[in-house]
C-alpha cells in the first residue's frame, strides 16, 4: 500500500487541492511503515485474527500522531484517494459513517462549507497573527458537540443552514473566548 505523504502528489489525481494533506517535519507511523494501515475496505468479515491485530496496530500509531485530526479531515474530502486503508484510526466503513453524519449535519455541499470555514480560518489568522485563535478553537470545540452528539431526527435544510452560518460566525467572530464561554 502507499501512502499519501510517502509518494508523490501526482499519483492523487483526484485530491481537493483546498484540503492538503498535513505537513510534518518527521514521517508519520503510516509512512514509515505502511504495511500495518493496509486494511482493504474495512470489513472486518473479510479478515482474520492477523488483519485485526494490524488494525489495532494501526489505531495506536494513529493515536499518537500529532496530525490525526487533519488527517482525518482530509481522509473524509479526499474519499478516492483515501477509500482504503486506516486513516487517523478509522477504517473505511467508520468513515463512510462519519461522511454520512456530516451531510446530514451540513447539507449535501458539506466539504465546500468546509473549504469555507478554512478560508475564513486563513484570512482571520493573516490579519490578526498576534491574537491566537482561542474563540475560533472554542467554537470549533462547540460545534463538534453538535455534530457528534445526538441527533433525534434529520435536520431541515434551515436547520443545516443555521449550522452552516454558526460554522462561519465561529471562526470570524472578534469576541474573546470568555466572552463566548459566557454566551454557550
Ligand atoms: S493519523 Fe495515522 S494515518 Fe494519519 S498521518 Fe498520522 S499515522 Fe498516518
Amino acid at each position: 500500500m502507499s501512502r499519501y505523504g510517502a509518494t508523490k502528489p501526482t499519483e492523487y489525481l483526484t485530491v481537493d487541492p483546498r484540503f492538503p494533506f498535513p505537513h510534518t517535519s518527521e514521517p508519520t507511523r503510516c509512512q514509515v511503515t505502511p504495511q500495518i494501515f493496509d486494511y482493504a475496505r474495512g470489513d472486518r468479515s473479510t479478515g482474520g485474527e492477523e488483519v485485526e491485530q494490524r488494525l489495532e496496530q494501526a489505531r495506536k500509531a494513529c493515536t499518537g500522531c500529532p496530525v490525526a485530526a487533519a488527517c482525518l479531515r482530509w481522509a473524509l474530502v479526499n474519499h478516492p484517494a483515501a477509500r482504503l486503508g486506516v486513516w487517523a484510526a478509522t477504517t473505511p466503513r467508520e468513515r463512510t459513517q462519519l461522511r454520512k453524519r456530516i451531510s446530514d449535519r451540513l447539507g449535501p455541499d458539506w466539504i465546500n462549507v468546509l473549504a469555507d470555514q478554512d478560508q475564513a480560518r486563513r484570512e482571520q489568522a493573516a490579519t490578526a497573527r498576534h491574537n491566537p485563535l482561542t474563540v475560533t478553537q472554542a467554537r470549533i470545540v462547540r460545534l463538534d458537540r453538535e455534530v457528534n452528539g445526538p441527533m433525534p431526527r434529520p435536520l431541515t435544510p434551515g436547520e443545516q443552514q443555521r449550522n452552516r452560518e454558526l460554522l462561519l460566525a465561529g471562526v470570524r467572530s472578534p469576541y474573546p473566548a470568555k466572552k463566548f464561554a459566557e454566551a454557550s
